[in-house]
């Protein structure tokens, strides 16, 4: 079974965690820029996070054989912050740069006026740079939050076919798919979805522009989840043409639409590389000549 993993914060999780992916299957996922829990104070903070977003995480996922692309964005909670806004300001200058394929994640957190307008800047610099969007949808609230965002989408500058609503469930699939947009539904081990209500959706909506993933974070999740929900469609009666479809067909189709997913094969690592000088064999003993 191959699996894009079209959501997932890579930056909280363990070498560890690249390695159980590979063996499950994982081989390319998305990493959208999203809150690192401790408030930035300053736009710079953003640059770095965006450097290591475009540099060093590709760097590590690749030593374990997954592709890493990412999406950058102002994160809708501190949208909320006017020490973070003006990175609204630097994003264009990376929203160039080749291994970006959406500009995410956006959307609403509570639903402020100042969520409204940084959602509706970065929709115009989607549609201005030919990428897509990836937008959250808040986890109160869901169907006013669901509404409210697929009204903000139509009256923006991009298509909503080039838009992927994300954390969707039982009571938001359906004005989603009827909006024309693409469907993310996130899975975590114990609260919002879960594989077997996955494959309920699936079994009623089918596997169109439907895409899975485990949005593994900080917080209590599970980076095989995406696994998980393959193997429960499989158990469930799909066959393996679905499953291929929502694992990997969809999300190379959705961030294709960026033009630049590229090549998604990674070579098998050939012995210790380094990134700008830095290995990741952290403690491995040097050999003479290095
Ligand atoms: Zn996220």
């Amino acid at each position: 079974m191959r699996i894009f993993d079209p959501h997932i914060h890579m930056t909280s999780r363990t070498t560890d965690d690249y390695q159980a992916m590979y063996d499950a299957g994982v081989r390319a996922l998305v990493e959208p820029a999203f809150w690192l829990g401790q408030p930035r104070t300053s736009p710079e903070s953003f640059r770095d996070y965006f450097d290591a977003l475009l540099g060093w995480e590709p760097f590590r996922a690749a030593q374990y054989g997954i592709a890493h692309r990412c999406t950058l964005a102002l994160n809708p909670k501190e949208a909320n912050d006017p020490r973070c806004t003006p990175v609204l300001d630097l994003l264009p200058r990376y929203l160039l740069k080749d291994n970006v394929v959406a500009v995410g994640e956006i959307g609403y957190d509570s639903m402020t006026p100042a969520e409204d307008a940084a959602l509706t800047a970065q929709l115009q610099l989607a549609a201005d740079h030919g990428l897509p969007a990836m937008v959250h949808t808040p986890h109160r609230d869901k169907l006013s939050g669901l509404r409210r965002t697929l009204d903000v989408v139509r009256e923006s500058a991009l298509d909503v076919e080039r838009v992927l609503i994300d954390h969707l469930n039982e009571t938001t699939v359906k004005e989603a798919k009827d909006s024309g947009a693409w469907l993310g539904f996130s899975i975590y081990p114990d609260t919002k979805m879960d594989e077997e209500r996955m494959v309920a959706v699936l079994t009623e909506y089918g596997p169109e522009k439907v895409l899975v993933n485990s949005a593994a974070d900080w917080g209590k999740s599970d980076p095989l989840k995406t696994r998980a929900v393959g193997d429960a469609l499989l158990a469930a009666g799909f066959d393996e043409d679905a499953v291929d479809q929502v694992l990997w067909r969809n999300p190379v189709a959705f961030y294709g639409l960026s033009g630049r997913l590229g090549d998604l094969t990674v070579p098998a690592p050939t012995g210790p590389a380094e990134h700008e000088g830095n290995s990741i064999q952290r403690g491995a003993p040097r050999t003479a000549g290095e």
